[in-house]
C-alpha cells in the first residue's frame, strides 16, 4: 500500500515523561506505516528547553504561525522538585502559557465519547466542548485586606488626566477588595476563535455571563460577542446551520444539566476553569479529553488535556509495566493531520485520521483497554492491555480499516 502524502509539515511539539514515550510508539505504530508524514520538529522535552534558555518554546509558537497546524506532546512545567531533579538553569514558564501568548488563542476542551465509558449526566449523549478565555479577571486582579473603616473607589486616570471615581464601598469596619479588568481586544479575539471554531466544527455555540448584574464588566462581555456575530458570522453561521445563543451563565448550567450535548459552551475565565473540570470528570476521564488551541487568525495547537503521566513514567524507568492511555494523545495527532487535509485539500489525510479514532473507538468497545478506563466502563469481560499492547491493538483494528 503506498502512503499516504502530505505536502505542508506539521510543526511536531514533542514533550516529557511518560507521554514522551506513549509520543514515539503512536509514530511508530499508528502513523509512520501509513502516512509519509512531513513535520517540523522542536523537542519541548525539559531538558531541551532548559538546554536553549527556552528558546525552542517560542521557536515553536513562531513555526505554528509560519505553517499553521501544529501538534504538542504534554510537557513539565518546572517547580522547584523540577528545578532539582532537571537540574535548570531557571524555573522555565510553562509552555503552554508562552505558546498561548504568542498566539493568543482561545482553548477548547472536548471530551472524546465511546460505549461502556458513560457519562455521569445521562443525557449527555454528545460531546460538551469547554472554551476558556484565558486572560484576565480575577487571574489578574488586585487585592487588598481592609483593616478597617475607611472609604474605597475606582480612580481612572486617563493619559489626558482626567480622572474618573466610582464609590465601591465605604467600610465601618473590617473587609476585602478586589480589583479586575479585562481587555476589548482580548474578547474580541476570544469571540473570534468562538465563532471560527463553531463553524469549523459545525456545532452551535453557547456564551454565558451574569450581565444582569454585572452591567458594564460582563455586559461589554455580551455586546462585544453580539457585534461580532452580527457583524461577521450571522450569514456564515445561518448558512451552516448552526446557532450563536447567549443567556444568562444560571440559565446556561441549568440547561447544560438537560442537554443533549453537542454544542460547544464558551466561558469567562473562572467559569472555564471551574466547569472545564466538572464537565471533564463527569464525561469520564481526563486521559479522554482532548484540547485544541485556536488563534482569531485561525492557527491551530493539538494537544491531549492531560499532563506527562509522572507516576506511570516512574514505574516505566523501573522497567515495571505500564497502563497508559493514548487515546488523547493519538486524537491530538489525528486533529493535527484532519486539519492538515482540510487546508490543503488532501482528503485521503482527513480520511486516515477519521479511520484512526474510528480504530480507538471500536478497539475500547470491544472491550480492550488501559486500566484507567477498566475501572470506570460499563462493559463487561474487559482485557486490560499494557501502554504498547492498547496501541498495538488500535493498528490492527486500523489494519483492517484501511
Ligand atoms: P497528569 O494529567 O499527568 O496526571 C493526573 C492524574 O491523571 C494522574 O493520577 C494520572 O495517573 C491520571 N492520568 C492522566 N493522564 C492519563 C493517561 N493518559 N492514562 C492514564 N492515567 C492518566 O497531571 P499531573 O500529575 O498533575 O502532572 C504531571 C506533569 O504534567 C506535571 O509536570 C505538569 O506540569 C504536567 N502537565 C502538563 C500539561 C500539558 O502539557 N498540557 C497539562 C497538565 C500537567
Amino acid at each position: 500500500m503506498d502512503k499516504i502524502k502530505m505536502t505542508t509539515p506539521l510543526v511536531e511539539m514533542d514533550g516529557d515523561e511518560m507521554t514522551r514515550i506513549l509520543w514515539k510508539m503512536i509514530k511508530d505504530e499508528l502513523l509512520c506505516p501509513f502516512v509519509d508524514l512531513k513535520t517540523e520538529y522542536y523537542d519541548l522535552g525539559l531538558e531541551y528547553r532548559n538546554e536553549t534558555d527556552d528558546q525552542v518554546t517560542f521557536d515553536s509558537a513562531n513555526a505554528t504561525k509560519k505553517y499553521g497546524v501544529a501538534v504538542k506532546c504534554a510537557t513539565i512545567t518546572p517547580n522547584a522538585a523540577r528545578m532539582e531533579e532537571y537540574d535548570l538553569k531557571q524555573m522555565w514558564k510553562s509552555p503552554n502559557g508562552t505558546i498561548r501568548a504568542i498566539l493568543d488563542g482561545t482553548v477548547f476542551r472536548t471530551p472524546i465519547t465511546v460505549k461502556g465509558i458513560e457519562p455521569c449526566v445521562k443525557n449527555w449523549k454528545k460531546p460538551i466542548t469547554i472554551a476558556r478565555h484565558a486572560y484576565g479577571d480575577v487571574y489578574k486582579a488586585s487585592e487588598m485586606k481592609i483593616p478597617g473603616a475607611g472609604k474605597c473607589e475606582l480612580v481612572y486616570t486617563a493619559e489626558d488626566g482626567t480622572v474618573t471615581r466610582e464609590l465601591i464601598h465605604d467600610f465601618t469596619g473590617a473587609g476585602v477588595i478586589q480589583g479586575q479588568h479585562n481587555l476589548n481586544g482580548s474578547i474580541e479575539s476570544f469571540a473570534r476563535s468562538c465563532f471560527n471554531y463553531a463553524l469549523d466544527t459545525r456545532q452551535d455555540l453557547w456564551f454565558a455571563t451574569k450581565d444582569t448584574i454585572s452591567k458594564k464588566y460582563d455586559h461589554t462581555f455580551k455586546d462585544i460577542f453580539q457585534e461580532i456575530y452580527d457583524k461577521e458570522y450571522d450569514e456564515r453561521f445561518k448558512a451552516a446551520g448552526i446557532e450563536y445563543f447567549y443567556t444568562l451563565i444560571d440559565d446556561a448550567v441549568a440547561r447544560i444539566m438537560k442537554a443533549e450535548g453537542g454544542f460547544i459552551w464558551a466561558c469567562k475565565n473562572y467559569d472555564g476553569d471551574v466547569m472545564s473540570d466538572m464537565v471533564s470528570s463527569a464525561f469520564g476521564s481526563l486521559a479522554m479529553m482532548t484540547s485544541v488551541l485556536v488563534s482569531p487568525e485561525g492557527y491551530y495547537e493539538y494537544e491531549a488535556a492531560h499532563g506527562t503521566v509522572q507516576r506511570h513514567y516512574y514505574k516505566h524507568l523501573k522497567g515495571e509495566e505500564t497502563s497508559t492511555n493514548s487515546v488523547a494523545t493519538i486524537f491530538a495527532w489525528t486533529g493535527a493531520l484532519r486539519k492538515r487535509g482540510e487546508l490543503d485539500k488532501l482528503p485521503e489525510l482527513s480520511a486516515f485520521a477519521d479511520k484512526l479514532e474510528e480504530a480507538c473507538l471500536s478497539t475500547i468497545e470491544s472491550g480492550k483497554m488501559t486500566k484507567d478506563l477498566a475501572l470506570i466502563t460499563t462493559l463487561k469481560d474487559v482485557t486490560v492491555l499494557n501502554s504498547e499492547g492498547f496501541i498495538k491493538a488500535i493498528r490492527e483494528k486500523l489494519e483492517t480499516l484501511l
